[in-house]
């Protein structure tokens, strides 16, 4: 099928402004394709300056009504988003399903995770109340209060096509900002079925918008002086980036990056609870959650019967198609399931053991799938690229070691900190864990330690760039800015005769 012929047959995957379906001026596209099948089955729109100049217009044009808009009617509109998110949230997950590849039940999971942040976002009015002293001075008072930024611009990766953008919006809406979501160009049918969820929500015109693209759009958010924040997720060296332009054009900036995140088995651990929880921390959406555990540290004694027990787990796991019975999905597109098993290859030529090889796995699913089985490597180094690069699919290492002090030491040399845990019958091992390693986010028998909406999201090093992690106060925080007001009345004005029960409107 030549490349005219697929866009003319294939849905165009649009920008999003005004409430609206807006395809822009720039004509460009990539494929989006079903990695079950390998199938394109969509063409999203690559927008250029002037489409992102458009979107960024259209949410500038919205702040100042949606800034006026009372708590009250804001709140009104998170809530009746919420609900129709929880009738509806099965309809996201095969959308998600269908362009990312994660099995449907893990779908619903990303989307229920975002659904709580929703949550969070709709007791707002609590959140933005401010602090207030009487007669600071003789009949002076002072008080605070926390005001939006303007628009502000979301930018995510492909595989939390949902939650990631949710851990931002809704926070950001409820305090009053309108935004501009540049969604990863490999799933973006999620973003619009987010926008039009909005627009039966009641939400007004501009208020949410999306932005299709790749660098050039992105690089017009980091720059636009209409755009008063970047909120990004995705991998370190464009945390890096977005972090350094866009703190360079005067924004407020939070760029979560990328992960290695270890899991220590103490010797007194619970075998059968550790290696369930390798495998499904491992194994998982395919490895590809920035939460994933990719490095299993056995401690002591242990390794040979930890490593049997994660193996015998392992090939037992069903591969295919998300949207049948599979355990486990295909990974996002074929170079990345290319990608994925060159670092096995390499591993393997390294001289670490392949104790579960997902090289040639027979997956229940398309012949054009982008396969990749669970990968068990044994006996890595922290010399071997399987350790050093964060790979991001289906492949567990283990490192053995003698000690906690070594394993600790591991972990806190390591560049990133995203999620770490530590498997352990003894609660003085873990309290020491939980103070002395460098990493933002700690499970104690716990694989995949991600925070409830209501304490924030983020890691330490080069898992995240700017001071201010994800949502809960953290977010309520980033998306306002606060001022102080020092007032005094000396002659104070009244409201006149009102003998209605007041009600909020
Ligand atoms: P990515 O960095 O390739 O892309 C993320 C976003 O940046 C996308 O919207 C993409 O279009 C845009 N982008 C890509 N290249 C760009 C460039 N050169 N200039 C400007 N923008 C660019 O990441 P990905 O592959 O979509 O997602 C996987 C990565 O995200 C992994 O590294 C993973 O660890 C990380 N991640 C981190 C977290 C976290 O909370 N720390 C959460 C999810 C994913």
């Amino acid at each position: 099928m030549t490349k005219a012929t697929e866009r003319t047959e294939h849905v165009l995957l649009s920008h999003w402004l005004d409430n609206r379906a807006y395809p822009g001026v720039s004509g460009s596209t990539a494929p989006v394709t079903n990695p079950a099948t390998g199938e394109v089955t969509g063409r999203v729109a690559l927008g250029s300056v002037e489409d992102a100049r458009a979107v960024i217009a259209a949410a500038a044009q919205a702040f100042p009504g949606w800034r006026d808009t009372s708590l009250a009617r804001r709140t009104q509109i998170l809530f009746a988003f919420r609900e129709l998110l929880n009738a509806r949230k099965g309809e996201l997950a095969e959308i998600i399903t269908s362009e990312h590849g994660k099995v449907v039940s893990d779908a619903l999971g990303e989307v229920s995770r975002g659904q709580e942040v929703v949550e969070f976002a709709c007791g707002i009015p609590h959140l933005l109340k401010g602090g207030f002293t009487e007669n600071a001075s003789t009949k002076v008072d002072v008080y605070s209060i926390r005001q939006p930024l303007g628009p502000v611009a979301v930018i995510s990766p492909f595989n939390f096509p949902a939650m990631v953008p949710m851990w931002f919006f809704p926070i950001a809406i409820a305090a009053g900002n309108t935004v501009v979501l540049k969604p990863s160009e490999k799933d973006p049918t999620a973003s619009l079925w987010l926008a039009n969820l909005w627009k039966e929500a009641g939400l007004p015109d501009g208020v949410f918008n999306v932005l299709q693209g790749d660098k050039t759009v992105v690089d017009e958010l980091l720059t636009n002086p209409a755009v008063k924040s970047v909120s990004f997720v995705g991998s370190t060296p464009i945390a890096q980036y977005v972090y350094a332009t866009a703190t360079a054009s005067g924004k407020r900036v939070q760029a979560l990056g990328g992960a290695k995140n270890h899991a220590v088995i103490l010797p007194d651990a619970d075998l059968d609870l550790a290696a369930d929880s390798m495998v499904n921390a491992g194994f998982g959406s395919a490895g590809e959650r920035c939460m994933a555990i990719s490095v299993c540290v056995a401690v002591g004694p242990i390794a040979d019967d930890l490593v049997a027990k994660i193996a015998e787990r392992t090939t037992g796991l069903k591969v295919g198609d998300g949207a049948r019975d599979s355990d486990m999905g295909p990974l996002v597109t074929k170079a990345h399931r290319d990608k994925v098993a060159s670092y096995i290859d390499a591993g393997e030529a390294d001289g670490a053991k392949i104790v579960v090889d997902g090289r040639h796995v027979s997956a229940d699913g398309g012949a054009e799938g982008f396969w990749l089985g669970p990968t068990l490597i044994d006996h890595v180094t922290p010399q071997m690229s399987v350790y050093a690069d964060e790979i991001f699919g289906p492949v567990l290492s283990v490192i053995r070691v003698e000690t906690y002090d070594e394993a600790l030491e591991l972990i806190n040399s390591n560049p990133y900190g995203n999620g770490t845990a530590i498997f352990t019958n003894d609660g003085g091992a873990a309290r020491r864990f939980q103070n002395e390693v460098e990493v933002g986010m700690i499970g104690i028998n716990v694989p995949i330690p991600v925070p409830m909406a209501y304490f924030s999201f983020g890691g330490w090093k080069a898992s995240l760039f700017g001071d201010s992690h994800a949502h809960g106060l953290d977010g309520v925080h980033f998306f306002t800015r606060g001022k102080a007001i020092t007032s005094r009345w000396l002659d104070p004005s009244h409201r006149g005769i009102e003998l209605g029960f007041p009600q909020n409107v």
